[in-house]
């Protein structure tokens, strides 16, 4: 028996020896009753405490290391007070530590209880690593997050900057560009400016978001924009640190930038930013930095874009019109004016149709030479350019004859609004290499649909054939097709 005691004690106190926590056992009346050496170092209780025994003041003692001393005794105390119930639970220590705490009841097989064992593991390392896995995890969300967000700026990007390469007109750019940057930037403001005729005034051509009535003024002189000033991205990330632009509206509180939009040299306008005032801190600093992300990327797509589009559209312009007179050419004027038939047809509309002719050109050419002949056909093509009504078109036909059509326009109106027209290029004065040249007289014949036929060729020749005789009446006048 007594060995069998000794065997069991001494297993026992191996068993605690060799455990990996510090275990301590109190007595139903509060003594201790036995600790092993981890208990010792974990805690680091002073020597007179442990040879106290008393429970109580071990408990005082530690409770000044534990950082949740309140919620950890409370745990303590309901366990001296609820004797069978267990506990398990983790205490933060003031030196950083972190410990596992497990409680259960001494308890006989027949129930009597003798006391409470207590198991304390440091899991220090163990919670470090997981901070760190939490940490990485969340860094890795954060850097997934960027990822899916910069691909769909991307997508963005290239989706406008397709539609750019396909729109035919710089009119076109506004909304598209109004499009992609509200959805790029839901929380900024903007507006798209063009470099006017002058070239010295910048104009808006779209504006988009809440605050484009601050962010953009109708137009404004090239030097009130520090990017088009500087040649580069204008970022006021701190709105009164540094310079602001002066079309900006005083006053404004929220980040912008201005992206100057050019290409070889050549100015083409601005993209305008502008964070909106309202939104979360947060928000605007992450709008502020995507801008100043893309800014660049974005200022090279529109800046290409626009450049294609104006040489585009220069190209397109050059091969309808006449280069001396600034007219529609022959082959413009005969696709227009098939068109105009079919729609006058369509509607039940008339159009007239006139030949204009130079009268005695050839001596006139002889006289002061071709070049005085090329300065008066380029000013009669301004003065025709300039004297025709909305809808009216002149085309130079051949060397000076002109073909002028004139839409919902019967004959007789044609032959009252030619007869201006006939006295207008009489009283144009023209001077050339500071000679002043005589004025010009012309002839003119007039065919209107459908009077006088139903396709172009038709009204061209009766036209023709008018003029052919208002020259053979004796010239400078105005003579309408037979019925
Ligand atoms: P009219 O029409 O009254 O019968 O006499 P015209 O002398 O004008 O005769 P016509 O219409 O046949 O002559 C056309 C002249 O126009 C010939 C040429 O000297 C001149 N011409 C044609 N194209 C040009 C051009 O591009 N520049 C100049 N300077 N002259 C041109
Ligand atoms: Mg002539
Ligand atoms: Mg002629």
């Amino acid at each position: 028996m007594k060995q069998e005691l000794e065997y069991s004690n001494t297993l026992m106190r191996t068993q605690q020896e060799c455990a990996l926590d510090g275990i301590l056992v109190v007595s139903e009346k509060g003594k201790i009753v036995s600790y092993n050496q981890k208990y010792v170092d974990i805690w680091k209780l002073p020597e007179e405490i442990l040879a106290s025994r008393s429970n109580e003041r071990a408990l005082e003692y530690a409770s000044g290391l534990v950082l949740n001393c309140d919620a950890a005794n409370a745990v303590v105390r309901d366990l001296y007070e609820n004797r069978r119930s267990r506990s398990h639970d983790e205490i933060l220590l003031r030196d950083g530590r972190v410990l596992e705490r497990y409680s259960a009841p001494l308890e006989a097989d027949d129930g009597r209880y003798y006391g409470r064992v207590w198991y304390f593991r440091d899991i220090t390392p163990h919670k470090k690593a997981e901070d760190r896995i939490r940490q990485a995890n969340e860094r890795l969300r954060g850097t997934i997050s960027q990822l899916k967000e910069q691909k769909k700026q991307s997508g963005i990007l290239s989706e406008m900057r397709e539609i750019l390469q396909a729109c035919d007109s710089t009119s076109e750019v506004g909304s598209i560009v109004r499009r992609s940057m509200l959805k790029l930037f839901p929380h900024a403001s903007g507006a798209l400016y063009m470099m006017g005729g002058s070239g010295r005034e910048l104009e808006a051509v779209a504006a988009w978001g809440p605050g484009s009535d601050a962010a953009s003024p109708g137009s404004f002189p090239t030097d009130h924009c520090w990017a088009l000033r500087r040649g580069r991205l204008h970022l006021v990330d701190e709105p009164g640190a540094g310079p602001v632009c002066a079309h900006l509206r005083k006053g404004s509180r929220t980040p912008s930038a201005c992206v100057p939009l050019a290409a070889k040299g050549e100015v083409l306008g601005i993209l305008h930013l502008r964070v909106e005032e309202g939104v979360p801190q947060e928000i605007q600093a992450r709008t502020t930095g995507q801008i100043g992300r893309l800014a660049t990327t974005i200022g090279e797509y529109l800046s290409l874009s626009i450049a294609n589009l104006r040489l585009r559209e220069r190209l397109a312009e050059q091969s309808i019109r006449d280069p001396l007179t600034g007219l529609y050419n022959r082959r413009y004027m005969e696709e227009a004016l098939g068109r105009e038939i079919s729609r006058a047809e369509r509607n039940h509309t008339p159009v007239a149709v006139v030949m204009l002719d130079i009268d005695h050109f050839k001596p006139f050419n002889d006289r002061y030479g071709h070049p005085a002949g090329d300065a008066l056909l380029e000013s009669l093509g301004a003065f025709l350019k300039t004297n025709l009504r909305g809808g009216d078109a002149a085309c130079r036909y051949g060397g000076e004859e002109f073909i002028l059509f004139l839409p919902d326009t019967s004959l007789e109106g044609a032959c009252r609004n030619m007869e201006r027209i006939r006295e207008g290029i009489g009283s144009l004065r023209i001077s050339h290499l500071g000679r002043r040249l005589p004025p010009v007289m012309v002839s003119i014949g007039i065919s209107a649909y459908p009077d006088h036929g139903k396709d172009m060729h038709t009204l061209i020749h009766a036209a023709d054939r008018a003029l052919y005789r208002a020259k053979d009446e004796g010239r400078n006048r105005i003579l309408a097709a037979a019925g």
